[in-house]
């Protein structure tokens, strides 16, 4: 099972997928333009995205080059009527997976539906995890490790980056310290006592406007740290 987001503005064809994906026990969201498709993909889990090309406002090129900028990475099948090569170069460059050119068989289309999943799986990608993050008005990047806040950027090290990711992943919630250290020193492997917290200490003078007082960054006491966007 898997969420999928149409962006697709003939609503019969938008419907059909839609009915299709949901038979098969996916969950579907739709939206008939390029600038709410985007919203929705921000609003929920994504695991594929179905991408018209010719939408009312922003085009399906314009669509794909926006999620990829803020770090969504999972797969973008475009969906066009147009056929020129130089249509499906375009969309691949800007980061879309593959090309479905219209009018389309369904089964073509859910075969390409369950290969892009089947490779995104394969990949190890957790496909709906952003790498592009904000927290209050600094960006995390986790891809090119770095906070970027107004006046600066501050380049983020391993550890930092991947506390950050694991804290992001679980956002709210209190992570324990025991499985920080886990996930990313490894399972048996002892760093000093004081390890995560150093570095949370340091992520915090980079992420947090008075590091003394974090918002973002928070101790959960007794148990470890939690991730407040
Ligand atoms: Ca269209």
């Amino acid at each position: 099972m898997a969420h999928i987001v149409i962006i697709e503005d003939e609503p019969d064809l938008a419907m059909g997928l839609r009915d299709n994906l949901e038979f098969e026990k996916n969950t579907v969201a739709h939206s008939a333009t390029g600038v709410e498709g985007v919203a929705l993909v921000a609003q929920q889990r994504t695991d594929l995205v179905l991408l018209d090309i010719m939408l009312p406002d922003i085009d399906g090129f314009e669509v794909c080059r926006r999620l990829r900028e803020q770090g969504y990475t999972m797969p973008i099948i475009i969906l066009s009527a147009r056929s020129q090569e130089i249509d499906k170069v375009r969309g691949l460059e800007l980061g879309a997976d593959d090309y479905v050119t219209k009018p389309f068989s369904l089964r073509e289309l859910l075969a390409r539906v369950h290969a892009a999943l089947r490779r995104s799986d394969a990949a190890g990608a957790t496909p709906a995890k952003k790498t592009v993050f904000k927290l209050g008005d600094r960006q995390v990047d986790l891809v090119r490790q770095k906070i970027i806040a107004p006046t600066e950027e501050m380049p983020l090290g391993y550890y930092e980056t991947e506390i950050l990711r694991v804290l992001y992943d679980r956002a709210g919630e209190a992570v324990p310290r025991a499985e920080l250290l886990e996930k990313i020193w490894g399972v048996g492997v002892y760093p000093a006592d004081r390890t995560v917290d150093n570095h949370i200490v340091s992520l915090r003078r980079k992420i947090e406007v008075d590091a003394k007082n974090p918002r973002h960054i928070l101790t959960a006491h007794a148990v470890g740290y939690k991730l407040v966007l």
